[in-house]
């Protein structure tokens, strides 16, 4: 029996960890949960999983979801507090960090320090802090394991296989759903054009990163401190089918690819039983069913986005925490129709060019960047809609 704790249960990783979990009792149980705003589905949750503490992240709505719950025997706590004390619980062996942005620092990075194993979907916290979390992990002799489904192929092709013999990590990207919308054209599209992704269904803010593709270079960054690897080695591909999940290729010219239906719970499950394989409900992959799988190279005009987070990982330590923090507050703005889809790139690229970049040292410093970024992207965003 594994005792977890999941931080963001309410969303699309955290429902999709849940089923997991619903389809293994005998394997799982949920010691800790915690979620944003959702508290009719969390209180649905907490009735169906029992875990011994809940935290919701505003104080403010703990009466509210204490209400909910009673009759229930859990702890019901809010704020940051709430949920480092669910990421740490004592019975808790491993925390699925399933919460979105840079908001998952403080309690994963708490969850390492208190010996827990991280099953790691919000990839935020490796851009802004992956050399610091790196250094945690090893510090602490936790296990990191990667949810990202391409992280989680990079790391199933690599087992077995001897780091030094690896030539390069090569990252599989769908292109979202302007893949083959012409440049021109992307000024006007709408936010349900942007949120209409083609393969994956997701939360909102990684639909927009991926429509952008700054998923991919979040991701970029993600492999670079996952798989110690310099970013000149790791390429990102466009595989509009989302069949082949990442892959890694090796000195002697092999390469070693996972493929399947995309469906998050595969990575999910196998970060979970890790090294056990157990069974989910996802379909057989048929691929006499498939026409093709097509490959090609991304267009870095296009999708700036990408070219943007190349750049920054190569710069600075606060650069990557910087980019971060202006796309949550880009992908805000678009997201409440405040400014255009072309505006997101924008808005990062001049609050990057804006920064003097420097190295960071400790969380607090990560988490002063990520201000410093949000403050400038949110001055950036109220310029163009003033006009
Ligand atoms: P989501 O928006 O569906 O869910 C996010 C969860 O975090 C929700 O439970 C929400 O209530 C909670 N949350 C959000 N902000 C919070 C805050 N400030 N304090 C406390 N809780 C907060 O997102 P998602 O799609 O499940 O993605 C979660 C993470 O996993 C992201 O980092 C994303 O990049 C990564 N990821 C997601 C997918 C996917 O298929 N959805 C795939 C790969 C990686
Ligand atoms: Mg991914």
């Amino acid at each position: 029996m594994k005792n977890l704790s999941i931080l963001g249960s309410t969303g699309s990783i955290g429902v999709s960890t849940l089923e997991i979990v619903a389809a293994h009792p005998d394997r799982f149980k949920v010691i800790a949960m915690t979620a944003g705003r959702n508290l009719e589905l969390f209180a649905e949750q907490i009735r169906t999983f029992s875990p011994k503490i809940a935290a919701i992240a505003s104080t403010d709505d703990v009466p509210k979801l204490k209400a909910m719950c009673s009759g229930q025997k859990v702890e019901i706590l809010g704020g940051m507090e709430g949920l480092i004390a669910a990421a740490t619980a004592t019975e808790t062996e491993m925390l699925v960090a399933a919460i979105v942005g840079a908001a998952g620092l403080i309690p994963t990075a708490a969850a390492i320090k208190a010996g827990k194993d991280v099953a790691l979907a919000n990839k935020e916290t490796l851009v802004t802090a992956g050399n610091i979390f790196m250094e945690l992990v090893q510090q602490h002799n936790v296990k990191l394991y990667p949810v990202d489904s391409e992280h989680s192929a990079v790391f199933q092709s690599m087992e077995g296989h001897r780091k030094e013999d690896i030539s390069r990590i090569i990252l599989t990207a769908s292109g979202g759903p302007f893949l083959n919308t012409p440049i021109q054209e992307l000024a006007s599209v709408t936010v349900r054009d942007a949120l209409n992704h083609p393969n994956w269904s997701m939360g909102r803010k990684i639909t927009i990163d991926s429509a952008t593709m700054m998923n991919k270079g979040l991701e970029v960054i993600e492999a670079r401190w996952l798989f110690n690897t310099p970013v000149d080695r790791i390429a990102v591909n466009i595989h509009p089918q989302s069949i082949i999940h990442s892959m890694v290729e090796y000195i002697d010219g092999c390469v070693m690819a996972q493929l399947g239906i995309p469906d998050m719970k595969a990575p999910i499950a196998y970060a979970m039983a890790y090294p056990e394989r157990i069974t989910t409900n996802i379909k057989a992959l048929d691929l006499t069913e498939l026409s093709a799988l097509t490959f090609f190279k991304p267009d870095l005009e296009k999708f700036r986005c990408l070219a943007l987070a190349y750049q920054a990982i190569q710069e600075q330590e606060s650069l990557p925490a910087v980019m971060n923090a202006a796309n949550e507050i880009a992908v805000e703005y678009f997201l409440d129709g405040k400014i255009g889809f072309m505006q997101i790139a924008q808005v990062i690229e001049e609050t990057m060019h804006a920064h003097a970049g420097h190295d960071l040292k400790s969380i607090e410093e990560v988490l002063q960047a990520d201000q410093w970024g949000r403050t400038k992207a949110r001055e950036f965003c109220e310029r163009i809609i003033k006009g």
